[in-house]
């Protein structure tokens, strides 16, 4: 696998729910590491609606607005562990073409922040399927008209673009919780194989989200990226997948 400018490995580092210190903070924190991330924001309950033009601002840096649906459904599995989330949003109960529409919905709210027509997928809950049972089917067959590509599971594992890739499925690692040490071990791997690392996280530091990665150790990482420039190519999930070889 080829990288942009020689680059060894790639890695992409997404933010979800659309915090306002994604906006204020984190944004601010990659330009001026000099890298671009992937905010997965939901439509509703998320800062876009209240500050518009400070996420266009933030698009416009450079940044990827991905899609995390209008209403952020999950699996409610086990039911006592999403006390958040009204059943309505279970996507256990979703429609094919109920998940659909919301996620038609999701991109035309963007589109109107950001002007694009491409941007990748960030699955809820990294949930890969609606229904139940055998009426159960996966999400990135009914989308991938619709994004060009999905974030997908919650794997631990770097995508290996030799491989058969899965592009609306790729798979990701959290870095939520994480120490430098596993995010230092996480950037080598990625650069020994060759293959593409999808970092998860959400609140930064703090108070901002039940899940989180330390201040601290979420600024050694972007000084670890910024130092690995010339080996690691990091760019939002839309812009490498489209680097990825067409099956
Ligand atoms: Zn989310």
């Amino acid at each position: 696998m080829h990288w942009p400018g020689g680059c060894r490995g790639a890695l992409s580092l997404s933010y979800d729910d659309g915090l306002a210190h994604h906006v204020d903070v984190v944004a601010p924190a990659l330009e001026a590491a000099g890298l671009r991330g992937t905010f997965y924001v939901p439509i509703h309950r998320s800062d876009l609606a209240a500050r518009p033009a400070a996420w266009r601002r933030l698009a416009q840096a450079g940044h990827e607005l991905g899609n995390h649906t209008v209403f952020h459904p999950c699996r409610r599995e086990p039911a006592e562990a999403f006390d958040w989330l009204s059943p309505a949003y279970d996507l256990a109960g979703y429609r094919p073409e109920q998940l659909r529409a919301e996620v038609q919905v999701a991109n035309q709210a963007l589109q109107l922040i950001d002007g694009q027509h491409r941007r990748s997928f960030g699955h809820t809950c990294c949930d890969t399927r609606i229904g139940r049972g055998a009426a159960a089917q996966p999400i990135g067959p009914l989308i991938a008209d619709l994004c060009v590509a999905g974030r997908g599971a919650h794997t631990e594992r770097i995508v290996q673009p030799a491989a058969a890739v899965d592009r609306m499925d790729l798979g990701c690692c959290s870095g939520d919780g994480c120490r430098i040490g596993d995010l230092e071990r996480l950037v080598a791997a990625t650069l020994a194989c060759g293959g593409w690392a999808i970092l998860m996280m959400h609140g930064v530091g703090a108070g901002h989200h039940p899940l989180s990665i330390d201040a601290a150790v979420h600024a050694a990482l972007l000084a670890l990226l910024a130092a690995q420039h010339d080996a690691l190519w990091v760019a939002p999930v839309a812009v490498v997948a489209q680097h990825l070889p067409a099956r």
